[in-house]
């Protein structure tokens, strides 16, 4: 356990960070790779032969023996394959090498990652690519160096090299566009996230009892608990002390790695809870948030929970997302979308705004896919989560400062309102700007957006992807509008400029009530897009939109993006295609089985009943039987059905045909099923089932 007073001296310290390279490097060395970081300079082989002699040295003293090139292939996990540092000698000893080849290049066998048609198996070669904006850091007695990966041709492969791409995008537009605005000391903008991951925790052993949670991450069966959500008790409640020594455990392990983990609580349906880091650089956050979500499961088995990360583990029961925060930030410490004193006058503040504005409104179906898959489906639009419609809380003042720009008149600042709690011994403050509206799915919140769709399970590689590349292709279209102008004009014409832009892209701005009817049929007039679910929006990501806008910004060529559409739609199709092969094992299996023992001595007791007592009817016990009975020989047929259409399922031969397919005929055949096993279990007693109910799930942590 890390004491509270060694903690500053104990964060990071299994990184490989700015300050042991300052510490350790040759000071030119540590420039050289100081202005890679800083500004995506290439790094020549001198300084990456220094920089791994110096990396390995630190890497043994800290107990590690191996290192490896750890990436993020198109599955979404993490990969990695481990390479020692020991290298033979003539008289039988060893030495420990590291050099600076193998510090930037891997040659991992690529052929078993997906790659969407990319890359034929013979051609199995594959790169990765030392990635010197995210620090090398040591766990499990092995150095892990974060890498893009690449195919022989040089097609991406993962989810690191597109986020970068995005990034300089990004950048490269945006200083444009502050340069023309007089900032001509900005050399780079950075795009910070803050991912905040929603989890649950429960018990190991009764998570290992049941196959669909083994299987699937989600429960496939299983009747409500009598208990639910409905008090609202859990969110920010108390937290139970084995939940608390797990939090606790958790925080130390990612401070050691760096993460800079803050916030800590019991989140709104049972069992759930929710960790938030302090904003980082997008790409180091991206990387921290999938070793988060590896170190959250790894710690969990250590204090007998199974952490699930699954977008909708429990029907009826919210589900986890991850809520992307995102913002700007330029090299000289502006973040722009901050609004300041006076944002009816902060052009940068309003051309920014108003990009991310366009963007959003543009780009909403490729948006929504960001964040698409079988699991957070299920979570979008089921009055937890944000609605499948893309909509923009941007709250009162904001509203206010844009109706200036649309009228033509100067925004009033109301300036700050002291806050009135009528208790004199109470401290005074001032209250934010705007009040929290919890149902948008893009909020601003006073110096960045909330992006709050992507799932609890995915990485936000995706969603930040498209993100910057959509704000960059505004920024790129509103530098052209602009430029036209000269230095004079500019200060009268940009508000012109700003105003035809909330003209043409205000539909999307919605401060209301998301999860309401109201708002579908009115987004439905606005015109903005409802893509219910990945099969709906797929066709988007290889439209001739989509193609122009990531071509345009060097982010994915056309190969890259039919690859990752087709690896998209098989993933959704596998997914549901083992869901229904386990559902139909649990239910054959598992829940029959205590559904038979439960109907036999129901039977039994009924017969002895009756021959027992004179004129007995048994009739509570009959009822029950009869319901059983009733509700057994429904999903009897149900389950009949869900085998014959999951074979027609596998038979498809177009993939977006085959993904349409399980979502409109096999995720409606589960729910089928579900509906009689769950009728049913809820009349058989616990003691039957091999398998824990929603109720121990879901209550039985102390
Ligand atoms: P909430 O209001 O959603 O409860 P907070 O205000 O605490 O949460 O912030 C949530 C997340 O937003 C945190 O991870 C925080 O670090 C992050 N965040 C704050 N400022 C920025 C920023 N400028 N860019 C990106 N993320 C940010
Ligand atoms: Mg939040």
């Amino acid at each position: 356990m890390i004491e509270a007073s060694k903690l500053t001296e104990e964060f990071g310290c299994l990184v490989f960070n700015d300050k042991v390279m300052r510490d350790r490097l040759p000071k030119d060395i540590y420039k050289a790779v100081h202005k890679t970081i800083e500004r995506g300079s290439h790094l020549e082989l001198d300084v990456a032969n220094c920089v791994a002699a110096v990396m390995k040295e630190w890497a043994v003293e800290n107990g590690a023996t191996h290192f490896t090139h750890w990436f993020q292939p198109m599955t979404g996990l993490t990969a990695e394959k481990h390479d020692s540092f020991i290298s033979p000698m003539d008289d039988g000893t060893i030495i420990m090498e590291f050099s600076g080849k193998e510090l930037v290049k891997g040659e991992p066998d690529a052929s078993s990652f997906p790659s969407g048609g990319l890359r034929a198996t013979f051609e199995a070669r594959g790169y990765t690519a030392w990635d010197p904006s995210s620090p090398a850091f040591i766990k499990d007695g092995s150095l892990y160096i974060p890498t893009a990966f690449c195919s022989y041709g040089g097609e991406a492969l993962d989810k690191k090299t597109p986020l970068l791409r995005s990034m300089e995008a990004l950048s490269e537009e945006a200083v444009k566009v502050l340069h023309l605005l007089g900032y001509g000391d900005v050399h780079r903008v950075n795009t910070t996230i803050g991912s905040e991951q929603e989890y649950f925790l429960i018990d190991k052993d009764n998570y290992k009892k049941r196959k669909d949670l083994l299987f699937t991450g989600r429960t496939l069966i299983g009747a409500p608990a009598t208990k639910g959500q409905e008090m609202e008790d859990h969110y920010f409640g108390v937290i139970k002390p084995k939940v608390s020594a797990y939090m606790h455990d958790l925080d130390e392990e990612l401070w050691k790695l760096g993460i800079p983990a803050k916030t800590k609580h019991n989140e709104v349906a049972p069992a759930q809870h929710e960790l938030a880091p302090v904003f980082e650089t997008a790409n180091i956050a991206v990387d921290h948030n999938q070793l988060t979500m590896e170190v959250m499961k790894k710690v969990a088995d250590k204090h007998n929970f199974a952490c699930l990360l699954h977008e909708k583990p429990f029907e009826g029961i919210n589900g986890s997302g991850k809520h992307n925060n995102w913002s700007v930030c330029t090299d000289t410490g502006m973040n722009l979308l901050d609004p300041g004193k006076n944002p009816g006058e902060n052009l940068p503040f309003l051309v920014f705004l108003m990009a991310v504005i366009a963007a959003v409104d543009e780009y909403a179906p490729i948006l929504r896919l960001s964040v698409a898959s079988a699991g957070n489906d299920h979570r979008l639009g089921g009055n937890e989560a944000p609605p499948a419609i893309i909509s923009i809380f941007v709250g009162d003042e904001l509203a206010s400062v844009l109706k200036g720009v649309e009228e033509g008149t100067a925004y009033q600042s109301a300036g700050k309102v002291q806050m009135a709690m009528g208790a004199q011994v109470l401290p005074h403050f001032t209250k934010d700007n705007t009040d929290r509206n919890r149902t948008s799915p893009f909020a601003f919140t006073g110096n960045k957006f909330e992006f709050r769709m992507p799932g609890s399970a995915v990485s936000v590689a995706n969603a930040n992807i498209v993100l910057n590349t959509a704000v960059a292709e505004e920024l790129s279209r509103l530098y052209e509008k602009l430029s036209a102008f000269s230095a004079d004009e500019l200060k009268d014409k940009i508000m012109d400029v700003l105003k035809e832009e909330l003209l043409a892209h205000k539909r999307v701005l919605f401060n209301g009530n998301g999860y309401t009817e109201e708002w579908v049929e009115e987004a439905a007039k606005r015109g903005l897009p409802n893509l219910k679910s990945l099969p709906d929006a797929m066709p988007y990501w290889i439209s001739d939109e989509s193609i122009d806008l990531f071509t345009k910004h060097n982010i994915f060529t056309k190969e890259e993006l039919h690859s990752r559409y087709e690896i998209l739609l098989e993933n959704y199709s596998k997914s549901i295609h083992i869901e229904a092969l386990t559902m139909q094992e649990m239910v054959r299996k598992d829940f029959t089985e205590g559904l038979i023992a439960y109907q036999k001595d129901l039977t039994k007791e009924i017969i002895q009943k009756k021959s027992l007592i004179d004129g007995a009817c048994a009739e509570h016990e009959t009822g029950i039987l009869k319901t059983l009975d009733a509700s057994s020989a429904e999903m009897s047929k149900a389950l009949t059905k869900l085998a014959v259409d999951t074979k027609t399922a596998e038979d498809k031969a177009d993939i977006l045909d085959q993904a349409s397919y399980y979502e409109e005929v096999i995720l409606k055949d589960m729910d089928e099923v579900r509906k009689y096993v769950d009728e049913a279990e809820a009349l058989i007693p616990d003691k039957y089932l091999s398998y824990p109910t929603y109720g121990q799930l879901l209550f039985s942590l102390r």
